[in-house]
């Protein structure tokens, strides 16, 4: 039996956890400073940004976690070379913000745009994808600063090639990202087209989709037999890609919907009501933002997210990516899964499961879709009680598909079974960071079973 399962069953007094020691930097000194070896800094040392991953891989049980979000400063914008230089702590919004008022945006499409820059490099940070572009932001940072978990500063340049697409994806364990310089590109207007189908009319399409140009994000409800498609393809012309209606769909679907949904959890009692009521509120959030309002788009306007983006949502997820080039019966399998459960045990997500195509993309090591593309799949639920199980159970499921894990997004990933799917990156990866961080003072116990 695991630890979460025994702590779930309540006959196991859990101690309260030990806390560690807190640093917020705001400035490069402080980094160097908390990172240099003969300072009175408790180990291991966690790098956290806007906190918003779902696993351990930012925390600590004991040690000190160094926040990053107060170096939040944008550099540089070089409108010519189409580059962005900033400092690792600022909130992907606020960076888009600043990009938009030059006529330029990140070049891919990300929600979540409350995490920090530095989380979106050192975490994967994935959006859907058109046609080849690479998913995940790390792919296009061209340079960075870090300071080493040896404490020595270390500029990163793109010749670098090996050493950046260590980086890209660290997860914090090769040392603190304080500053990136990323290549971007002018505002470009994507069509965004919504469909309304049946599990099985959606598996009868999406292999195709997932080998076609056009960028895809769904929304399915297992629950109701229901998938929501938005289809994205670069516009020949561009329309009104007002970000206002994408502001009203984040809201809407991100901090809206789970508020709602877990107010409604607490106070309707009877399961079958509950979850009518639930799932109403799901199609009709789905039906009214995004149907209506949400023609045309820029990755601006879809960074340009409502500012309360933040981890204090009432949400917990766990995100796994599975080969795209058979998703139809993953997600025929996925449906069934989430039914079996709930019959078997009570418990299934309030909240609509995300997927999206993510492009092949080998910039970064440890990136989830090295080999080929993927679809990335994020359940989420804004119950507690039978969540560590439910996630349990799906890692259980992921690895009978195939599925990729990222560490800091899926729940649950058995150690042999991580070490088995990045193999051979892995020991690529556990090399590099025995170099730069011999002492080990940026391992805590939970990254340790995977990176050891
Ligand atoms: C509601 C919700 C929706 C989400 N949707 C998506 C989605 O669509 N796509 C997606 O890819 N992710 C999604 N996520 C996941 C999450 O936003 C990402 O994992 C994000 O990249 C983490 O950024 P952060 O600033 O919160 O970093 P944290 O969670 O604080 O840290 C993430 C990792 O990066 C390390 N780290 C952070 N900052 C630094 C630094 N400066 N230097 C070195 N290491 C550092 C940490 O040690 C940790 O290992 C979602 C999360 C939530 C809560």
């Amino acid at each position: 039996m695991s630890a979460a399962r025994l702590k779930n069953t309540g006959r196991y007094r859990v101690r309260p956890p030990a806390k560690p020691d807190e640093i917020a930097a705001d400035n490069l000194k402080t980094v160097i400073q908390s990172m240099d070896r003969d300072a009175n800094v408790a180990t291991p040392i966690r790098p956290c940004g806007a906190d918003t991953s779902a696993t351990d891989c930012n925390s600590s049980p004991a040690g000190t976690v160094i926040r990053l979000s107060g170096l939040d400063r944008v550099l540089n914008i070089d409108p010519l070379n189409f580059t962005v230089t900033a400092q690792a702590g600022i909130r992907l919004y606020a960076l888009a913000e600043a990009l938009a008022e030059q006529g330029l945006e990140l070049a891919g499409s990300y929600e979540m745009t409350g995490r920090t820059l530095g989380g979106a490099i050192a975490a994967p940070c994935l959006g859907p994808s058109i046609g080849d572009k690479k998913s995940s932001l790390a792919s296009q940072v061209l340079s960075l600063k870090l300071v080493t978990g040896a404490g020595k500063p270390l500029t990163v340049a793109r010749d670098q090639k090996n050493l950046l697409a260590a980086v890209r994806s660290s997860y914090g364990l090769l040392g603190v990202i304080v500053e990136a310089t990323l290549k971007v590109q002018p505002i470009t207007t994507f069509s965004a087209t919504h469909r309304r189908l049946n599990v099985a009319g959606f598996c009868d399409i999406v292999d195709t989709l997932s080998n076609s140009d056009v960028g895809f994000r769904f929304c399915l409800m297992p629950y109701r037999d229901r998938v929501y498609l938005d289809l994205r393809r670069y516009a020949a012309e561009s329309g009104n890609a007002w970000s206002t209606p994408w502001k009203i769909k984040d809201w809407g679907e991100s901090t809206v919907l789970p508020h709602v949904v877990k107010s409604l959890g607490r106070l309707l009692p009877i399961q079958s009501v509950r979850y009518r009521l639930i799932d109403g509120v799901t199609q009709a959030t789905q039906g009214i933002v995004s149907s209506r309002f949400l023609r045309h788009g820029t990755n601006a306007s879809n960074c340009a997210q409502a500012r309360t983006a933040s981890s204090t949502r009432p949400m917990l997820y766990s995100t796994w990516c599975f080969p795209a080039s058979d998703f139809s019966l993953v997600l025929k399998a996925y449906r069934d899964f989430c039914q079996n459960t709930f019959e078997r045990s009570g418990y299934r997500c309030d909240v609509p499961v995300i997927g999206y195509r993510v492009s092949r993309d080998a910039s970064a090591v440890l990136s989830p879709s090295f080999d080929e593309p993927m679809i990335a799949l994020q359940s989420a639920s804004t119950q507690a009680n039978g969540w560590e199980d439910f996630v349990i159970d799906l890692a259980d499921f992921a690895e009978y598909w195939a599925g990729v894990p990222l560490f800091s997004q899926s729940r649950s990933v058995r150690a042999d079974y991580a070490r088995q799917v990045y193999a051979g990156r892995l020991e690529f990866f556990r090399r590099i960071r025995r170099q730069l961080d011999p002492e080990d003072r940026l391992l805590t116990p939970f990254m340790a079973q995977y990176f050891a």
